[in-house]
């Protein structure tokens, strides 16, 4: 049986970034994939601030394209931020997973793909994982000091068993990639445009992103739960040709992949992180941001956290994962559970009437304020901007209203002939 410092399971953003950094660290890495090609779950849109390229130390090949203009559009109010510099790109999702693996081989470690995690168990002290592969009917075993559970939501080596009885939030998103002329491609090309209220995606919000030139991203997603006042919604398909039919009047256009996924996130983050020597990472434990739905640079950034943990263990000087826990509480939870409420409100509680307001509000913000409430979901500067914008209607509102109650006084006393 083949040994190994480290089993990834999962070859999404964070298991590929976790094995890459642990072979770069000289460690025997084996990631395995459900998948035989990337191409074959290309489900993520993939927009994130262009900082993560440096950060993290990926390459311009995996970038799609770039953006520095947000649009936000809700059922009657349309909002623009621009910025003089590109501010984010548009991953193409497929190459940044193959590329993460290419650096996994690289440093010598090995990459399975078509390789279905099945089971594990512990003995003589190590864990021996079970893999079925794909056309195969005789699963391969293996052996490893750690097991890393980076398979997104599935959480297929934490949570094998399908009932767990944790507070899960989930969300479902289908996305058309579709080539149309450059004319066309060009209106769209260098910014997000996002769609909310409940014309475009009750419960949700839908979006066009520029995927490469004369490609462009048309999704919709909304979360699983009831609303407060919207009581029925249509399939996501329907919003998504909405907006090619309703915003995007007369384009012409080819669907060349329709896509999508699932988020399951966990209130409060009450994921399990480690049971022995297996750790979990990514969605696994709830690091998409349930805002917006953004999770690749977080499952990046928990890889990296995990990596050093891992190598801590590996070198014994740790004996668990509970500081790694403890770190990703740190890390995360606080803006996590505030984004979670945030998203709760104006997905599944807001009129459509709220939306159009908080909307146009928006307008008294900078771009890099905007940008900071979307993608460092610091919302000070709402408070900041918003609520002396808003005290100031209010005083206006009420001075009126003194002015009126005055007025009416004068005419009442007028018509009775009081000087
Ligand atoms: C429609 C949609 C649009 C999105 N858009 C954005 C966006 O614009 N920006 C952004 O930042 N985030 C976006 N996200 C979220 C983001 O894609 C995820 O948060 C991110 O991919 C999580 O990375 P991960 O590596 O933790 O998990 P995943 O990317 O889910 O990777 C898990 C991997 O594990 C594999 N796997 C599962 N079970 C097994 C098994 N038993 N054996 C072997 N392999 C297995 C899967 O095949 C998969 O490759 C979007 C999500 C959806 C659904």
């Amino acid at each position: 049986m083949r040994h190994f410092d480290v089993v990834v399971v999962g070859a999404g953003p964070s298991g590929g970034h976790c094995a890459r950094q642990l072979a770069k660290s000289g460690k025997k890495v084996l990631l395995a994939e459900q998948h035989q090609t990337f191409a074959q779950n290309d489900f993520s849109s993939g927009a994130i601030p262009i900082e993560t390229l440096k950060r993290y130390n990926l390459p311009s090949d995996v970038v799609g394209s770039l953006w520095q203009k947000i649009v936000i559009i809700t059922t009657n109010i349309h909002q623009t931020w621009e910025c003089d510099r590109p501010r984010g790109v548009v991953l193409n999702f497929a190459k940044l997973r193959e590329f993460l693996a290419q650096e996994v081989q690289r440093q010598g470690s090995e990459v399975w793909m078509g390789h279905r995690y099945i089971q594990s168990d512990q003995e003589n002290g190590k864990t021996i994982v079970e893999f079925k592969p794909y056309g195969n009917s005789e699963t391969v075993k293996v052996s490893t000091q750690v097991l890393v559970d980076a398979t997104g939501q599935i959480r297929a080596v934490m949570c094998p068993s399908k009932q767990q009885n944790l507070p899960y939030l989930t969300g479902t998103g289908t996305e058309y990639l579709i080539e149309v002329g450059s004319s066309d491609y060009q209106k769209y090309a260098q910014k997000l445009t996002f769609f909310l209220g409940h014309k475009w995606m009750p419960k949700g919000y839908s979006w066009i992103f520029p995927m490469e030139p004369n490609r462009l991203k048309i999704g919709s997603a909304r979360l699983n739960r009831p609303h407060k006042i919207v009581e029925k919604t249509s399939s996501l398909r329907t919003y998504i040709e909405l907006i090619i039919n309703d915003y995007l009047q007369g384009i012409s256009y080819k669907i060349i992949d329709v896509h999508g996924g699932v988020l399951k996130y966990c209130s409060g983050l009450q994921d399990t992180y480690y049971r022995n020597n297996v750790i979990a990472i990514g969605d696994a434990v709830s690091t998409v941001n349930m805002l917006g739905g953004e999770g690749i640079r977080h499952g990046i950034e928990s890889a990296e956290i995990a990596s050093r943990f891992i190598e801590a263990y590996l070198a014994g000087q740790q004996v668990d994962f509970s500081s790694y826990q403890q770190e990703m509480h740190k890390t995360y939870k606080k803006t996590w559970d505030w984004s979670e409420r945030m998203g709760i409100s104006k997905y599944l509680e807001y009129s459509d009437k709220l939306i159009d307001r908080g909307v146009s509000y928006l307008n008294q913000l900078s771009t890099e304020e905007i940008l900071q409430v979307l993608f460092e979901y610091n919302f000070n500067p709402i408070y900041r901007r918003i609520l002396p914008y808003l005290r100031y209607k209010l005083s206006a509102k009420i001075r009126n209203l003194i002015g009126q109650v005055r007025s009416s006084f004068t005419n009442i006393n007028i018509l009775k002939g009081v000087d």
